[in-house]
């Protein structure tokens, strides 16, 4: 699907930046979409950009994580996936990530034996989700797709609430908080870390993955970079703009994975992964 084909400017509003509040200055022009650059603080976004209703209609499709990391695995809501599907390129790569998250969460954690409660913001269909609870976390999940979260607690069982983050009937003082290309999505990314610090314990800490701008085959690439998706991708970010926006939010990033050889952002090329702690009250 060209995502590109069939939205009008009626299907799009005008933003802001978030940490700002000031229009950014246009870097691609993708009619009806615009990727531009807040002349303040150098992050970039897309505006005009969808609407939240027509997100909406794209993120509950059937197919939205088809064909994506997720392969063809999940999107039949099986049981249990085909030899074939376990064996894809995507779920393996999905399967690497989960293993080297997993034990980057150890790591951060001094590492201390798993247990405590997880929460994960975006669980997607629940893969990580469930590898996780094996791990021995109590967990929890948010995801925005109706179709994603369906699956998630039916076919897998798990407590996961859809809707946005601020909406969830959640029990703040969790231990971990993990946002795997989340951030980028959500309407509003200040919004969302604050939300994500009044979740996180005070000794917690919090794990996310998100494209950066500032990558090579972003630079190189242009509007070509496929990872640009003014769609869906409503925030793109650089090490320095991310750790500006988490500071507002009260979390300090404290560590930056971009190796594309590391378990946790395997194969990654535009790709990163955070870790934020809370800034100490005073
Ligand atoms: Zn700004």
């Amino acid at each position: 699907m060209d995502e590109l084909t069939g939205w009008t400017a009626e299907d799009t509003e005008d933003v802001v930046c978030c940490l700002c509040r000031v229009p950014g200055t246009l870097v691609h022009d993708v009619a009806p979409f615009g990727v531009v650059r807040c002349p303040q603080c150098q992050l970039v976004f897309t505006s005009p950009r969808l609407r939240p209703e027509a997100l909406q209609r794209i993120y509950d499709d059937a197919g939205y994580f088809e064909g994506g990391v997720y392969g063809s695995a999940v999107s039949t809501g099986a049981e249990a996936p085909s030899a074939e599907a376990r064996l894809s390129p995507a779920m393996l790569l999905q399967r690497t990530w989960t293993a080297g998250r997993l034990a980057l969460v150890d790591r951060e954690r001094g590492g201390a034996a798993a247990g405590g409660r997880l929460l994960e913001v975006g669980a997607g269909y629940g893969l990580f989700l469930a590898a996780a609870r094996e791990a021995g976390w109590t967990t929890s999940g948010v995801e925005l797709s109706r179709t994603g979260a369906k699956h998630a607690q039916d076919t897998l069982g798990l407590d996961v609430f859809c809707g946005q983050l601020e909406e969830a009937p959640l029990i703040p003082g969790f231990d971990v908080v993990c946002a795997w290309d989340t951030v980028e999505h959500v309407p509003d990314p200040l919004s969302f870390w604050r939300t994500v610090r009044t979740q996180v314990a005070d000794d917690g800490v919090v794990l996310f993955s998100t494209p950066y701008v500032s990558s090579l085959p972003a630079r190189l690439l242009g509007t070509r970079w496929w990872t640009l998706k003014p769609t869906e991708h409503i925030w793109h970010f650089t090490p320095r703009t991310h750790a500006l926006l988490l500071a507002r939010a009260g979390l300090a990033l404290t560590r930056v994975v971009r190796n594309p050889l590391a378990p946790a952002n395997a194969g990654r090329l535009d790709s990163l992964v955070g870790v934020a702690r809370p800034i100490p009250g005073p």
